[in-house]
């Protein structure tokens, strides 16, 4: 008689078959579920709380479900959807959410109907290759190639920041500073996005953000007798600390007279004099120094007339250097000038209780920053994501592929053009193809219903006027939406969002479909 063999340890925990697949899909659907309310600009904010009671409150997809704390791993794997959907786009998090969602929802009732899940996973396959196509069709004239006009740019912006707090009216200004952001930075290589930087500062209203050619950083200066603003500033980034060098043995040494003494704390003094006047000798005006600055050093640097800032964050430092084309310096010795960077001004401002640096103009406006203004920490954290939604999505619309139009429409043409495909396709397999095109249906749906009004008669609305005028959305003014034509409304998305969240959104589907074994270690 043969030993029964065991090859998972006992407490392991396994679902097989139909029990693995509902499971999961259930999950897929409960997080999909979570966002949909969030959909579109009159969806609603979701107010998070982590175990440490700090609240975040926010209408963006990715950012709540980064935050929910998700533990099932079918559900992760959407949670993974709207991250590559962030990192690819920057956009389009809850739509590829809800998408991924809808999938699952309609293979669900195509598995009850006994369809193979293979079948399911092909048919959704091909389905989202029609959907490109559908997406291609879409692209607005002219929008795609780097001429693309800044009227354009503007509501492509203003489309991805409408309903995450920013208010009409200032919306259409920010959309209007995020465009100038990029184009300042665009050069014929393209776009640089590390170029593109947000800085938030509590204490106005959003609608004193503004525009700085350079960088700023929350510095103060190392010394209060340093100069607060330079002009024509020779900027050193430097990487090492400026205080006395510690040796590297562990060195006593017994002093037995003053003389003794006072030679030592001369020699010191020496070392830490040299420090100021290496960089008074180099002719740097301002140090960025990501070390400490010894207290003794910054009184001489202070004396030479230097604004040195010290424990400057590695990240800052980077920016610094980046943007006044200094280089980071491992040590003072031998500074050259081709080490050193420039700006037309730094100068250090002081907002509420804080200090700020301005470093701008000259070689340093070769990087620009958003400088946003909010009344609480909750506005600028919700307006910093806004923002950089909309840079995101200024640049996804320069460098990959144009603009299509938004509020559902583009969602519509995708459905209509996968449905009339899916006629000529054998077999069951046009059983997925079209329920991939009611997956879509539901993306207006949401927006509808997130408008108030009645999904079915807005959808009918919608596809009459797609039928007759070729485009077609429900457009969201004020506090009602009604359906009518994006283009003229200037609500527009990169076709790079929606071609990310199809196939994004069919990758995690059919990834989840395919399993029908869960097995999980204790
Ligand atoms: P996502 O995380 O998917 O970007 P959003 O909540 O930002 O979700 O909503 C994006 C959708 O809202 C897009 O389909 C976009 O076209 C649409 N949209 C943006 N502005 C408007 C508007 N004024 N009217 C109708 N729809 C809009
Ligand atoms: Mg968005």
């Amino acid at each position: 008689m043969q030993q029964p063999l065991f090859i998972l340890s006992e407490d392991s925990q396994r679902t097989t078959g139909a029990a693995a697949q509902e499971s999961n899909i259930r999950a897929g659907k409960a997080v999909a579920n979570a966002v949909r309310t969030t959909l579109g600009p009159r969806g609603m904010d979701k107010m998070l709380i982590d175990s440490s009671g700090t609240v975040v409150v926010t209408n963006d997809g990715a950012t709540i479900l980064e935050e929910m704390d998700i533990e099932h791993p079918a559900a992760q794997m959407i949670v993974e959807v709207s991250e590559t959907q962030e990192e690819e786009v920057g956009d389009g998090t809850t739509t590829a959410a809800v998408l991924t969602g809808e999938l699952l929802s309609r293979a669900e009732d195509l598995l009850e109907d006994d369809l193979h899940p293979t079948v399911i996973v092909e048919g959704y396959y091909e389905a989202a290759r029609l959907a490109e196509d559908a997406i291609d069709e879409a692209v607005i004239d002219g929008s795609d190639g780097g001429d693309i006009d800044d009227d354009l740019l503007v509501s492509v912006a203003e489309s991805s920041m409408t309903g995450k707090g920013t208010g009409d009216v200032t919306a259409d200004r920010l959309a209007e500073l995020v465009v100038r952001a990029v184009r300042q930075v665009e050069t014929d290589d393209g776009i640089d996005r590390e170029d593109v930087h947000v800085h938030t500062r509590t204490g106005a209203s959003s609608s004193a953000s503004d525009l700085v050619e350079g960088v700023l950083v929350d510095e103060e200066p190392a010394d209060d007798n340093m100069p607060r603003t330079v002009e024509d500033a020779t900027v050193a980034v430097l990487d090492s600390k400026l205080e006395v060098r510690e040796s590297e043995i562990d060195a006593e040494y017994t002093i037995s007279d003053v003389d003794q003494l006072n030679a030592a704390i001369e020699a010191e003094d020496r070392e830490l004099r040299g420090y100021a006047e290496a960089l008074s000798e180099a002719g740097v005006d301002v140090l960025f120094c990501t070390k400490k600055i010894d207290d003794r050093v910054a009184g001489y640097l202070a004396d030479a007339g230097i604004l040195a800032f010290g424990n400057v964050k590695s990240k800052d430092g980077r920016s610094l250097a980046r943007a006044t084309g200094a280089k980071r310096l491992g040590t003072l010795s031998d500074i050259e000038e081709s080490d050193l960077g420039s700006a037309e001004n730094v100068t250090v401002e002081r907002y509420d209780e804080d200090d700020l640096v301005f470093v701008e103009g000259g070689a340093a406006s070769a990087a620009v920053t958003l400088f946003l203004r909010g009344g609480t920490e909750h506005v600028v954290d919700e307006l910093e994501r806004a923002i950089t939604d909309a840079v995101d999505v200024t640049v996804a619309a320069i460098d990959s592929g144009g603009v299509v139009p938004g509020a559902g429409a583009t969602e519509i043409a995708i459905s209509d053009h996968v449905r009339a495909s899916a006629a000529s396709v054998e077999g069951r397999k046009q059983l997925a193809i079209e329920a991939f095109a009611d997956a879509v249906d539901a993306l207006p749906r949401t927006l509808a219903e997130n408008t108030g009004l009645d999904p079915i008669d807005a959808l009918v609305d919608l596809r009459a006027l797609h039928e007759s005028a070729g485009c077609a959305g429900l457009i969201s003014t004020g506090r009602a939406g009604e359906v009518g034509d994006p283009i003229e409304a200037g609500v527009l998305d990169p076709a790079a969002v929606k071609r990310e969240a199809v196939q994004s959104a069919t990758e995690a589907a059919t990834m989840i479909l395919r399993i029908d074994d869960v097995i999980a270690a204790e």
